[in-house]
């Protein structure tokens, strides 16, 4: 036996994305919650919390929050389960003497979704019932192999997804990608790709980011409620307009081409720490390009059936992709020259190991 999962979009009314966004929320503080009880406890009495006597307490919780009887019951149990697996991990990675990682009070941006472990959901066509919130319609862009064992509602980015947990007979069904690209995103180029493809950036840009400073210091000089700043400001956010939309135009046609050459395709993580610490303005104009790119990229992947996978770009520009050593380098220098004998441009190398990555973590979510 096998599992796979499959990834559908959802389409729904408004009031249930709602009531998705609010199911989640609720998760989450029963999550946090059930972690706190179990600190304090241990805390105090030095005793153990099980998965068990938690979920007994569920009754008791939904009578004093009565908010609580809106979600489905088992969705509740499987979020003291996830608790307690995280838990069973930690401890498991103690016993292996490994770095263990406590579980962590979880914030809106670490906590996307719920499950119907075993019932409370059903598929008919492309409308899944779902108890609690209502039918929703799911783009079904994939025949579904096996038994549906979990459904997973996650909601990330504005949009809303369900996985479905399979469980199946077929043998490594799951068939690795037939072509993958990784995608370093850089300053001078907008984007350059693990097989040598250059993305610029769209013309004139320079030119026109050199011209937006000048106009931001100019209406820093002028007095506040002037006419003068007013007409300067107004000068601004035309200029901002324009240099937005141009990086748009830009954004659409590379997600364009990518998705449609490739079936996978790896970016570096931008919210990993170190990236979104600097204020500069040319960082935060690029660093929103590079986003914009990013997720209409995740869009379109989304809707073509294909995948993006965000990668931590830790040691990607230092690493060889041949051989793994780590060769150190300054941003200046551009070329990639390892003991090893393998030469390369420093970005495409960069993008090579963030290709091997993405590869490296891809499991059978399809
Ligand atoms: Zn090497």
């Amino acid at each position: 036996m096998a599992m796979i999962t499959y990834k559908f979009k959802i389409s729904a009314k408004q009031t249930q994305k709602d009531k998705i966004i609010e199911t989640i929320s609720l998760c989450r503080w029963l999550y946090n919650t059930a972690l706190e009880q179990r600190i304090l406890l241990y805390r105090e009495k030095k005793q153990s919390l099980s998965f068990y006597t938690q979920k007994k307490e569920l009754p008791l919780l939904k009578k004093e929050f009565p908010i609580f009887k809106t979600v489905h019951s088992q969705v509740l149990q499987n979020v003291l389960e996830r608790l307690d697996k995280a838990y069973k991990g930690f401890f498991g990675r103690i016993r292996k003497e490994q770095k263990a990682g406590f579980p962590r009070f979880k914030g809106t941006n670490r906590f996307h979704s719920f499950t119907y472990p075993q019932s409370g959901f059903e598929l008919k066509g492309n409308v899944l019932k779902l108890s609690k919130i209502g039918d929703v319609r799911i783009r079904r862009h994939r025949k579904i192999a096996g038994k549906i064992k979990t459904c997973t509602i996650i909601h990330k980015n504005g949009n809303f997804f369900v996985c479905f947990a399979c469980e199946t007979t077929k043998v490594a069904v799951p068939a690795l990608p037939k072509k993958s690209v990784g995608v370093d995103l850089g300053v001078q180029h907008l984007a350059i790709t693990s097989d040598g493809e250059i993305f610029e950036n769209p013309k004139h840009l320079r030119k026109n980011e050199r011209k937006l400073k000048r106009l931001q210091r100019s209406v820093s000089k002028k007095k506040k409620g002037s006419n003068r700043r007013k007409k300067a400001v107004r000068l601004l956010a035309k200029l901002h307009e324009h240099i937005a939309n141009k990086r748009r135009d830009t954004s659409h046609k590379v997600s364009r081409k990518l998705v449609n050459e490739y079936d996978l395709i790896v970016f570096e993580n931008l919210n990993v720490q170190g990236m979104v610490k600097n204020h500069h303005l040319a960082k935060s104009i690029t660093d929103s390009a590079w986003r914009n790119l990013i997720d209409l990229t995740l869009y379109k992947a989304e809707n073509a059936g294909k995948r993006v996978v965000l990668v931590n770009p830790y040691n990607t520009s230092q690493m060889c992709s041949e051989c793994g050593t780590i060769v150190k380098k300054t941003l200046k220098e551009r070329v990639h020259s390892c003991s090893c004998g393998y030469i390369e441009d420093r970005d495409i190398n960069a993008a090579k190991n963030i290709l091997q990555l993405g590869l490296s973590t891809i499991k059978t979510v399809i």
